[in-house]
């Protein structure tokens, strides 16, 4: 089986695991969570980085970190992995749920502007929705397979709108737009580490910041908001979030491979772009311009996208649909969606991610475009009926 896209550990990870097992330092206290810390810092160009036990429990302290109260509206796109809606309810707030652009996978920038412009009014500094009446406090864009929007007129409009900006960045670590990396352009960027991650701790995360009052409370709160000078004195309440030092040794590990990684990613990407180049049918994702991505994931979009699942599995290829649509799961089926054309449910349908492990060989890659391939050309007469 060619599997989808399996962790890459051929760096020094064993060693730093075992010098946390020689040293008795396995648990949230530990030079390697600095060192983590330090390396993401110094990749992304963020001031802060603070690290967590999951890209999951980094959003949830980003949003307690920027004062997302209950009964807020949290903005976060319709096609994206549960886990950006999931923590807006965590804090008593609900998603609204923006419609994507069908090219790029992305939120629709326009989409928004003309939400945010005809049904919320600006009331000191912050937009509220006019037919419910509660704030639209934040905007959690993701930056899609890592992919980014253009990132100046997403900060305008959160400027004109009073939007507090916390990127959910956990698929796009090692993309840029215009040599900025992602996750620093807002008050909160959130990275993940989770087994399918461009890099892995099994599992982890990471809150990047430039400010440090942010970055201190967001520590804080991860360490069950433990007071510095006394025992058992717990000024709030506080998480068990931190990441351990056992995974973080791990991390940094990781972190040394990661600009092969990201080059390898870009090759993966490549090869199949040159493969289905001129392939009527099969559609690739459009990066914006601008932009480096780490091309964290392959997706393509065919039509009779179930079939080629099938077709795939049944010659030893895992590959795996797209995220189902916020809306249409039981959680957010009541929530508002801001849309025109419903893109996110057509993406969702066509898209197939397809292998990409940074481990996978040039001989793999050729069997599964050749796969994809013929299944497509077969189609051709199909798709014309
Ligand atoms: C992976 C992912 C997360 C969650 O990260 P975990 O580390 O698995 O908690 C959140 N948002 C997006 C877009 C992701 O891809």
């Amino acid at each position: 089986m060619i599997p989808l896209c399996v962790p890459n550990l051929i760096g020094n990870e064993w060693a730093y695991i075992k010098d946390c097992l020689d040293t008795n330092w396995v648990s949230a206290t530990g030079q390697y969570v600095n060192r983590f810390e330090k390396a993401l810092a110094d990749y992304t160009g963020a001031r802060y980085a603070v690290a967590v036990s999951s890209g999951t429990t980094a959003l949830h302290i980003s949003l307690l970190v920027a004062g997302v109260q209950p009964g807020d509206f949290v903005i976060v796109p319709n096609l994206t992995f549960v886990a950006t809606a999931n923590v807006v309810t965590y804090m008593g707030a609900r998603p609204l749920l923006l419609d994507i652009d069908p090219d790029t996978y992305l939120p629709d920038l326009d989409l928004l502007e003309d939400f945010l412009e005809t049904q919320t009014r600006l009331l000191n500094g912050v937009s509220v929705h006019t037919k419910t009446g509660c704030p639209v406090r934040a905007l959690m864009p993701v930056h899609t397979l890592g992919n980014m929007v253009q990132m100046e007129r997403m900060l305008a409009l959160c400027d004109r709108f009073g939007l507090t900006l916390i990127e959910d960045t956990a698929e796009a670590l090692g993309s840029f737009y215009k040599g900025q990396h992602a996750g620093t352009f807002g008050r909160m960027g959130c990275l993940s580490f989770n087994g399918n991650k461009i890099i892995t701790t099994g599992s982890g995360g990471i809150i990047l910041t430039n400010n440090e009052a942010d970055a201190r409370r967001a520590k804080h709160l991860t360490m069950q908001a433990k007071a510095s000078a006394v025992e058992y004195l717990h000024d709030e309440v506080g998480y068990n979030y931190r990441l351990v030092n056992l995974l973080a040794a791990m991390g940094l590990a990781q972190m040394e491979s990661l600009p092969d990684f990201v080059r390898r990613k870009q090759a993966i990407n490549q090869y199949y772009l040159d493969a289905f180049a001129g392939i009527e049918g099969i559609r690739c994702q459009r990066i914006t311009d601008g932009v480096s991505s780490n091309y964290w994931h392959v997706v393509i979009c065919v039509s009779r996208r179930d079939e080629l699942l099938t077709y795939l599995a049944e010659n030893n290829v895992e590959s795996r649909p797209l995220w189902i649509p916020m809306n249409r799961l039981p959680a957010f089926r009541q929530d508002r969606y801001i849309s025109r054309h419903d893109h996110t449910g057509r993406i969702a349908q066509e898209g197939i991610m397809l292998p990409c492990s940074t481990s996978i060989s040039d001989a793999d890659l050729e069997t599964v475009s050749s796969l994809v391939c013929s299944f497509c050309t077969q189609l051709t007469p199909v798709h014309a009926r």
